[in-house]
């Protein structure tokens, strides 16, 4: 069987009307360049794909329309004709979906943006919606894990002490889905309705780019979440 070339998360959400999928290394090596080869390869024929600029900020923006939003780290649409991606490599991305109502987004989390408050401002969003927060899924996909992620101690008081592991070396390594998924139940979204990848993005160099093993030269892979089209 021919491997795949990206990942299928439709079964993530309860709410049928959502697709939602996540490109692999291998996507990049064939034709995939970028979000909207992408986007066609996984089955979204929308033309609206809304592409947040990305830079480690705290903002998630509302949309109606695709293209660039500027100033953001995170983009929602109850748009049937809109697409809202990121794209990472090692830092989270987050996926929203309403279980019934047309309601959905996609958040990029690096650490910055977890400690800085991105889970909170996009709980706001959603609430700003008029969205019931515990009629909500959530999906964390492949990331770094605390298998990898060695945080300094200059900045290791910034992380929850509960999500930080010592080794025998004395270096710290952090959870950081552990700290997402702590947050989002927190602030109201119920536990089981959070489903968290296992994929390691430095570990599982076969199947997806990282930024810490690779440097400033990694490739990213996208995520994107929208409304199937008849
Ligand atoms: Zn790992």
């Amino acid at each position: 069987m021919k491997k795949a070339n990206w990942l299928e998360l439709s079964q993530f959400f309860s709410n049928k009307k959502i697709r939602a999928s996540f490109s692999m290394k291998r996507s990049i090596n064939s034709e995939i360049f970028n979000v909207l080869d992408f986007a066609k390869l996984s089955g979204f024929k929308h033309d609206l794909i809304a592409i947040p600029n990305q830079t480690h900020s705290i903002n998630v923006k509302n949309t109606t329309i695709g293209g660039e939003i500027l100033n953001s780290d995170g983009v929602f649409s109850s748009n049937h004709m809109v697409v809202c991606s990121i794209k990472v490599a090692d830092c989270l991305p987050i996926f929203f979906a309403h279980k019934t109502e047309l309601f959905f987004g996609i958040v990029h989390a690096g650490w910055r943006g977890l400690v800085n408050g991105i889970i909170l401002e996009s709980i706001k969003l959603i609430k700003s919606r008029k969205i019931a927060l515990n009629q909500v899924d959530v999906f964390i996909g492949p990331s770094i894990q605390a298998c990898c992620f060695e945080v300094g101690g200059d900045i290791i008081d910034r992380f929850n002490p509960k999500f930080i592991k010592q080794n025998m070396n004395s270096k710290y390594f952090v959870n950081l889905q552990g700290i997402a998924k702590n947050k989002l139940e927190i602030e109201g979204i119920l536990k089981k309705h959070i489903k968290v990848s296992e994929d390691c993005t430095y570990c599982q160099f076969e199947r997806y780019f990282s930024f810490r093993r690779e440097g400033d030269k990694s490739a990213r892979m996208f995520g994107l979440i929208g409304v199937k089209q008849k």
